[in-house]
This record gives structure tokens, sequence and C-alpha cells, in this order.
């Protein structure tokens, strides 16, 4: 049976700009996708909408949510809060539904910690090269450069988690990446990728 008809959680981690939310996006097109909408304190970019992209809240909301232990997991991830709602993947994932997550790896960590009676696939993604991500983060960021500068801050220390998922892949062409994706989720085996090739995408990608 194809992972596709059983419940599993698929999360999608990356530096930010390197296209997982463009991803998650395509994916969910598919039938029997889920993608669990987060919580963010950030405020929308012009294109995002609440209850679609996100559910934007204030601090104070977030924090109540916490408290009332609403969160699967939650993080702070460049000054803001960002977090998954417990109950709705929950119950898509009784529902037999694939969930789809689109979180950092602190998120990633806290949910693998859990050790859910659920399928659980991480998947890591990678732009090509700095200079691309950068002109990606540019574009998406309407040339703001000050929100530019800070996503890149991170860049590194999130690079380096990519060996706590379980498949990692290069973002160049949006097809392929989308469709090495999808064959990677259809597949029962454990996925297996050239580590020694990514050891030295990595290494380029820091230098
Ligand atoms: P993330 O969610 O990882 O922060 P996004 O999905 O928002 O990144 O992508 C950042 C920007 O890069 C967006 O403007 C998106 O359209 C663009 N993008 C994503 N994947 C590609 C790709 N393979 N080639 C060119 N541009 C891409
Ligand atoms: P952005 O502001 O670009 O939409 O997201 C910033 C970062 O927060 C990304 O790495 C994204 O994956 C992560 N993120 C989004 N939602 C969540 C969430 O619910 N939990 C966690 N831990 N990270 C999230």
């Amino acid at each position: 049976m194809s992972s596709f008809k059983r419940g599993g959680m698929f999360i999608i981690s990356s530096p930010s700009g390197a296209g997982k939310t463009t991803l998650v996006k395509k994916i969910s097109k598919n039938k029997n996708f889920f993608v669990s909408i987060s919580h963010t304190t950030r405020s929308p970019r012009p294109n995002e909408k609440n209850g679609k992209d996100y559910y934007f809240i204030s601090k104070n909301h977030f924090k109540k949510l916490i408290k009332k232990g609403q969160f699967l997991e939650y993080a702070k991830v460049f000054d803001n809060y960002y977090g998954s709602s417990k109950k709705i993947v929950i119950k898509k994932l009784k529902e037999k539904k694939n969930v789809l997550f689109d979180i950092d790896w602190q998120g990633t960590r806290q949910i693998r910690n859990k050790k859910l009676n659920f399928k659980l696939l991480t998947i890591f993604i990678l732009p090509p090269s700095k200079k691309e991500l950068i002109k990606r983060l540019t574009k998406r960021e309407n040339k703001n450069i000050k929100t530019v500068k800070k996503r890149m801050k991170g860049f590194k220390k999130d690079l380096l988690k990519w060996k706590e998922y379980n498949y990692v892949i290069i973002n160049d062409d949006l097809k392929k990446c989308y469709k090495k994706i999808l064959n990677v989720m259809k597949n029962k085996a454990k996925p297996v990728y050239d580590k020694n090739f990514i050891k030295k995408h990595i290494k380029k990608l820091i230098d």
C-alpha cells in the first residue's frame, strides 16, 4: 500500500527562502494531503491570507494558546512565534490523512521526540547556491534588505541541521525537486540520497 493511503506526517524544512512553502503548496494539490496551517505572530506578506497561509495572531494570543496546550510544537523563529495546532493535526491523522508541515528544525525536533504513533518522514531542502538564495529572498521580500539580512543571519545555523532529516534535496529546478519529493513520499522504503554529494554542496554553501 502506498503511504498516500495511510495517515502520516511529512515535514519539510529548509533555510529561509530555499522554497519549502512553494513546494508544500504544490504537494498539497495531491489528493489526501492536508497542510497544517500554522499560527504565527509575524505580520502577513502582501499576498498572504489569514486562515490560508497562516493564522496571524498577536503575541498575547499565542502565549494563551501555549498555556492551553494547544500546540503540537511551537518555536521562536526570527523574533516571532510559530506553532502547529495539535487538535487539527491529530484529527486529520486519525482520519488517515497525510499531514504536511512547513516548519523549522526546532519544531521538527519536538515532533520527532514526541514519538507519535504515526509515520514520520522529514525532508530538508537546500538552495542551489547562496547567491540564488539571496536572489529568491530579495524577490520574495520585495527588496526589503533588512529582512533579507535577518533571514540570512540564521542561514548557517539552519543549514547545519540537514543531518537530522531523513532525506535532503536541492531545489534548483522546481518541477524536478517537486517530483523527487513526491517519489520519496510515495515510497515505503527508507529514502536514500548521496550523502557525500550533499556534504560537498553544504560546504560550498557555507564557504
Ligand atoms: P521558504 O518557504 O523556504 O522560505 P519560498 O517557498 O517562500 O521559501 O520561496 C522563496 C522564493 O523563491 C519565492 O519567491 C519562490 O517563488 C521562489 N522559488 C522557490 N523555488 C524556486 C525555484 N526552484 N526556482 C526559482 N525560484 C524559486
Ligand atoms: P516564514 O516567516 O518565512 O513564513 O517562516 C519562517 C520559518 O518558520 C520557516 O522556517 C518556517 O518553516 C517556520 N515555521 C512556519 N510555521 C511553523 C510552525 O508552526 N512551527 C515551527 N516550529 N516553525 C514554523
